[in-house]
């Protein structure tokens, strides 16, 4: 149905506004060209017939389970139509949206959705899980077996993230801690000295910890990173590159010297 407003989703019935052209009413939301491949409402109102209609959110508080996943639809859409490389710039570039002033679980009991972030930083959070879990195999079926686990029923956080760490084998409960329930980004600190590079997570709720894939001096490594002050050994005398894979949702800060 045409109407005058940018879109929506009504229980198999989408309103459209997007004027017939690509992008977000002819923007690009990921600011990376990415965005400007596909008609954003078309995409993403698509996805509610899964995020919405086939699972529903109990209580307001948990919209992010709609609009969070209809966001990382919006990134499978692109990898799966372009290529996986545009999907990680799209989803990378939605950052810049994120405000992370209040989180993205809303107050329960009183019809309150969360904030924004549930939209861009809700898609980060999944594209992250995705990339911690490392098995895209396995991915593709957690994302399935909630469609058919949760067929037509209305969900609360709390099932939805037992489901997730069960099917995944990762105890992801921190995670959602972290990007559902506060404003903080995980942050990676590091030193450097002869041969390693101490790492240690900060600005993380109690106990955070995840497995994270870095790139040192070219070469792919993953490290368990945690509160705790570990050493990634390289063996190298010196070090020439360390970088974070971009497609976790943290930051990598080079710890000042005391
Ligand atoms: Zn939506």
């Amino acid at each position: 149905m045409l109407f005058p407003y940018l879109g929506m989703e009504h229980q198999s019935s989408v309103t459209y506004g997007n004027g017939f052209q690509n992008g977000y009413k002819g923007r690009d939301l990921s600011n990376t060209g990415v965005g400007m491949k596909f008609d954003f409402i078309v995409v993403h109102e698509s996805a509610h017939e899964w995020w919405g209609n086939n699972i529903s959110m109990k209580d307001a508080a948990d919209m992010w389970i709609h609009e969070s996943f209809a966001n990382y639809a919006e990134n499978l859409f692109v990898e799966y139509h372009f290529t996986q490389e545009e999907a990680q710039d799209y989803v990378i570039g939605c950052r810049a949206l994120i405000g992370n002033k209040e989180p993205i679980i809303g107050t329960y009991g009183v019809n309150k959705s969360g904030s924004g972030d549930m939209y861009y930083k809700g898609g980060n959070m999944l594209h992250t899980m995705r990339h911690m879990l490392r098995d895209d195999e396995a991915w593709r079926k957690v994302l399935r077996g909630l469609n058919s686990e949760f067929w037509h029923k209305t969900i609360g956080t709390a099932e939805f993230e037992a489901y997730m760490s069960r099917e995944c084998g990762l105890d992801f409960s921190l995670v959602f801690d972290q990007y559902l329930r506060t404003t903080k980004i995980p942050e990676i600190h590091y030193e450097v000295s002869a041969g390693k590079i101490t790492v240690w997570f900060e600005n993380v709720v109690p106990g955070f910890k995840a497995p994270v894939d870095f790139k040192i001096n070219g070469n792919d490594l993953r490290h368990r990173v945690s509160e705790q002050h570990t050493d990634i050994v390289t063996g190298d005398e010196k070090l020439e590159s360390f970088q974070l894979d971009r497609n976790y949702y943290m930051s990598l800060k080079k710890a000042e010297k005391k």
